[in-house]
């Protein structure tokens, strides 16, 4: 199986990461990708991106160096009702919304609590996948995770840095694998890069995928015209949310 998007890349406005866009662009570009989503962190991290910084990503190309680019987000859960740290002004010019935990604007608490605010945030309108949902450091109830996921229909990522920053996600990783390619849900692959060097490193996730006996179909940037039609498809369900949220043209 091949990944041919990365759907989970950091630039210098996420704070903390150390890549320009162009810089990560023709990484993509060497290493053959089709495309890549930029998801820099939610304004609610330390340092994270400033909310213009997403309403401005409208000035730029849908291709760079050479590659498809697509705009998005990484979102913090900020709390257990499904709330993420970006207005719907500025989420209905995004082509991509990760939401994901991070312990500086989440407190961690029990699997129960944790369970239920990752499936408040899978219910949110905007959010189309997860991202590392396997973090140890926020313990789940994967298989009520899965079922949600599977519900809303959303991905839930399986991201290639967990498996070397956050220790012990190997474990969750595979369990949640094995869960999506049993109940039919969708996953996506991502870098998670904060570096342009790590665009396109795919081979630990693909290991645990490939474990887990995950059809290729069922990953949906595996291929590009797969890709476009899940965003095509959240496009489509959140279509009446943008009108609401963006002035009249
Ligand atoms: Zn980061
Ligand atoms: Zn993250």
């Amino acid at each position: 199986m091949h990944i041919v998007v990365d759907t989970h890349t950091h630039s210098v406005a996420s704070g903390h990461a150390f890549s320009t866009l162009g810089e990560l662009a023709e990484a993509a570009a060497a290493k053959g990708l089709a495309g890549f989503v930029l998801t820099d962190h939610g304004p609610s991290m330390p340092g994270g991106a400033h909310p213009w910084h997403f309403g401005n990503l409208r000035v730029l190309p849908s291709r760079i160096s050479g590659v498809r680019f697509w705009k998005g987000i990484e979102a913090n859960i900020i709390d257990n009702k499904g709330g993420i740290d970006l207005a719907d002004s500025e989420l209905a010019r995004l082509d991509f919304v990760l939401a994901g935990f991070h312990e500086v604007c989440f407190a961690s608490g029990s699997r129960e609590e944790n369970t239920r605010a990752l499936i408040a945030a899978l219910a949110n309108p905007w959010v189309d996948a997860i991202s590392h949902p396997g973090n140890p450091a926020f313990p789940v109830d994967l298989a009520a995770v899965v079922r949600a996921a599977c519900q809303e229909g959303k991905a839930l990522e399986i991201n290639n840095s967990s498996f070397t920053i956050r220790r012990g996600s190997d474990a969750n990783c595979l369990g949640m694998a094995r869960l999506l390619a049993e109940s039919g849900g969708r996953l996506v692959v991502g870098s998670d890069a904060h570096f342009h060097g790590d665009v396109g490193n795919f081979s630990k996730a693909l290991a645990v995928i490939g474990e887990a006996g995950v059809p290729a179909t069922l990953v949906v940037n595996s291929d590009l015209a797969g890709f476009e039609a899940f965003l095509a498809e959240r496009a489509t369900a959140r279509a009446e949310l943008v009108r609401r949220a963006l002035p009249a043209q």
